[in-house]
């Protein structure tokens, strides 16, 4: 009698705090699950009649400008020709003129400063014009340059040094698109003196750079050849969270990923995500973002379920690397804002979720010839394969030399999640070549010349070996997942880009890269020619020089393996896995010397960048200790306390009764255990940030919040999550792992 009401009581007791405590989170929870899909259709069922149609493209251009100033327009496009006042104005007459159908009444510069993500400053077309009323505007010279007031943005010194002014400046070579009801007009953004405070311009500039070391070297081979295009083919994964969860996990609000959550146990095991039926609200989310797409010019072809739960990936058909990266940006801002409409959050972090795969964005990149003709694809003749085999290997050369300065150019608060954690990809660079092409390689390695080079009759270039590559390639499928820089068949493929990085970090190495070592190339070439050799055979020396040089890159193994990271090291590879030390590598003196020689970045500039990367490092973690540390504080430690509490009211009361209380006892210590760690540990976490936020040296503090701040999060987190499993679930507040990574 007397237990049975003393059981009562305190039930009723529990279940009154229960209510209270985690009442978002089951709030939440019920919002989710009555989430049905947002059906979306388009207008037609072919792409074809809307693929474009927010974009002021060549279709658009012939019809809003006049021939003349189409024709100005397009060589100033493909020339670089410089434009007049009068033909500026006539453009921007003429974008205003298309843009005003689509109901555009505002026009903004786009860019892509350092902070990551896209900027825009909207101004309306309206002017006064001076008679107290308005007129709508929009002349070349805001068309071509603005002077946004940017001062927030990161500049690394560069804007203390000299004017404080930024600059936002046309780039015609990425047509202008309407979002919404704004003209966006993509453009670079540059200090007063001309220095990059953004990605497009040293994109830019890479992009040139390999431009004319690759047609240079191009013209060993076909004479007619006028210009060399870099192309990416980004491949973005993602996940899908409900908005509602989203809400109620403050660590996925203020810092894009879970910094606690114990496992769900059924994640990626059984692989039956991978390739999966994808979910109805999904498939309705990517049907609309597929449209809002395509209507802006973003080519999208692919979309399937990744391997971990609410993972997924999309990639568009490739591009000119310039405009494929502004797609990319564009994609990110778009997806955003339909994710909402069908009340989802997309998470682009590298690791959002312990235990199941983050998130990277595959680079596809090559390069190809005016005339068609892609460089990394094996031609039919043995000459052709020459010119295959000449790019292929500089290539790899130009990753051997740089390998490190590749993986700092991806690397971040963020993608170090990834990077050297036993996850996709290792934080060594290397490149698989797949077997075929190393027997190539090797067999070029090892033959003496004048055996296998000869000359026929008609005086034909013949090479053994070389002539065979087409058909071998053709059943190259044994494509190795663990490289990070994998040839496969026709292009290189990146793939320790992060998910949330912008495109351009990694291209502007690869291209000036492999254009220093075209340019070395070419030097060491035209030396031996000059000697007197034939053509050919200085090629195939130099290719074979090389070959050797750059083998310690090549590795087909298990990129994963212990057994690599000591071989690598062993081959001089860059192993280096903290990210504040892998931004030493922008300012290498070899990478100084790289950039400026190539016309890509000056020594301050590179400085810039580097202090830039420290910075947003420091930030980023200093955000996620405060956030751990206050949810650690505010909501675990209370919740679990109060949990202990009612299990010390029925230890108390079982002993009173005579009871035994042993396994109770056991659970109170374990939690009371727990708790007090927590509580110490977050406590020395803020006395190591405090002391590392006294250090000056942006270097210094940056290795400092490595070495000293990060280092809790995975012991406290542990705490946390061993908590959640034992701490009453009606009173826990934050969702769990199995409530947000199940969308139905
Ligand atoms: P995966 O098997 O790695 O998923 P996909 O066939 O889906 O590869 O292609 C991935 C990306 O590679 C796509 O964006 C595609 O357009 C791009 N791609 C294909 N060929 C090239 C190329 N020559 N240069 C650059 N990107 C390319
Ligand atoms: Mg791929």
């Amino acid at each position: 009698m007397i237990f049975a009401s003393i059981q009562r009581k305190s039930i009723s007791f529990v279940a009154k705090i229960d209510r209270n405590m985690s009442l978002l989170r089951f709030n939440m929870l019920e919002r989710a699950l009555e989430q049905r899909a947002v059906e979306v259709t388009p207008p037609s069922n072919n792409p074809s009649d809307y693929f474009g149609e927010k974009v002021f493209g060549r279709k658009q251009m012939r019809k809003y400008l006049n021939k003349q100033t189409f024709e100005a327009l397009i060589a100033t496009i493909e020339n670089n020709t410089p434009l007049t006042q009068d033909v500026a104005d006539a453009v921007a007459a003429g974008m205003r003129q298309w843009a005003l159908t689509h109901g555009a009444d505002h026009y903004c510069h786009w860019f892509q400063p350092l902070t990551g993500g896209t900027a825009e400053k909207h101004d309306s077309f309206a002017e006064p014009d001076g008679q107290g009323g308005l007129l709508e505007e929009f002349s070349g010279k805001v068309l071509i340059q603005q002077e946004p007031d940017a001062s927030s943005f990161p500049s690394g010194g560069i804007r203390n040094t000299f004017e404080a002014r930024g600059y936002s400046a046309w780039d015609p070579t990425s047509p202008a698109f309407i979002v919404d009801t704004t003209l966006c007009i993509p453009t670079l953004f540059i200090a007063y003196n001309g220095e990059a405070l953004d990605y497009k311009t040293p994109l830019l500039r890479s992009i040139q750079a390999v431009n004319r070391a690759a047609t240079d070297v191009c013209r060993y081979f076909d004479k007619s050849v006028e210009r060399v295009f870099s192309y990416l083919g980004w491949e973005q994964e993602y996940f899908l969270i409900d908005d509602a969860l989203w809400s109620a996990r403050p660590d996925l609000v203020q810092t894009g990923r879970t910094l606690m959550g114990h496992e769900a146990a059924k994640n990626q095991q059984l692989d039956d995500h991978y390739f999966g039926a994808i979910p109805s609200r999904v498939l309705s989310f990517m049907k609309d973002l597929e449209y809002e797409s395509l209507k802006l010019g973003i080519p999208l072809k692919t979309r399937h379920n990744e391997v971990a739960p609410n993972q997924f990936e999309l990639a568009p058909v490739y591009e000119e690397a310039n405009l494929a990266n502004d797609h990319n940006q564009l994609l990110i801002t778009i997806m955003n804002q339909v994710a909402k409409r069908h009340h989802f959050r997309v998470l682009l972090h590298e690791k959002p979720f312990k235990g199941i795969n983050g998130s990277g964005k595959h680079n596809n990149w090559s390069l190809g010839t005016d005339a068609g003709v892609n460089l990394l694809r094996p031609g039919k003749t043995a000459f052709e394969n020459l010119q295959f085999i000449t790019f292929l290997v500089n290539v790899i050369a130009a990753v051997y030399k740089h390998n490190g300065l590749l993986k700092a150019s991806v690397m971040s608060a963020t993608n170090e999640h990834r990077l050297g954690a036993g996850e996709a990809p290792p934080a060594i660079i290397s490149t698989f070549l797949g077997s075929q092409i190393s027997s190539v390689l090797d067999k070029i390695e090892n033959s003496k010349s004048d055996e296998d080079i000869r000359f026929d009759s008609k005086n034909v270039f013949r090479m053994s070996g070389l002539t065979q590559i087409p058909t071998l390639l053709r059943d190259n499928t044994d494509r190795n997942r663990t490289s990070p820089f994998a040839f496969t068949g026709n292009r290189f493929e990146f793939r320790a880009v992060g998910a949330s990085d912008n495109c351009a970090e990694a291209i502007i190495v690869i291209n000036t890269a492999v254009a220093e070592q075209l340019v070395e190339f070419k030097k060491i070439v035209d030396a031996k020619i000059e000697k007197g050799e034939k053509k050919e055979r200085a090629i195939y020396e130099t290719i074979r020089e090389i070959i050797k040089e750059c083998k310690p890159i090549r590795f087909d193994g298990n990129g994963y393996s212990d057994e690599w990271k000591a071989e690598a090291a062993k081959r001089g590879l860059d192993c280096e896995v903290s990210a504040p030390l892998n931004f030493d590598r922008f300012t290498d003196p070899k990478t100084v010397q790289m950039f400026s020689r190539m016309g890509v970045y000056n020594k301050v500039e590179l400085e810039a960048r580097a202090e830039i990367k420290r910075e947003m490092y420091v930030k980023k973690i200093q955000i996620e200790a405060r956030v751990l540390g206050d949810l650690a504080m505010n909501h675990i430690v209370p919740i679990a306390s109060k949990y202990e509490g009612v299990l010390l009211d029925k230890a108390w009361k079982l002993h009173q009764l005579g009871m035994s209380s042993a396994t109770d006892r056991e659970l109170i210590e374990n939690i009371q255990n727990r708790t007090a760690k927590i509580q110490t540990l977050v406590a020395e976490m803020i006395e190591c940030r405090k002391k590392a936020n006294r250090i000056e040296d942006i270097r210094e503090k940056s290795i400092a919040y490595h070495d000293t701040v990060a280092v809790f999060f995975n012991t406290i987190r542990e705490e946390i999550d061993r908590l959640e499993e034992v701490v009453d679930d009606q009173i826990w507040t934050l969702p769990k792992y199995r409530e947000i990574l199940f969308i139905k």
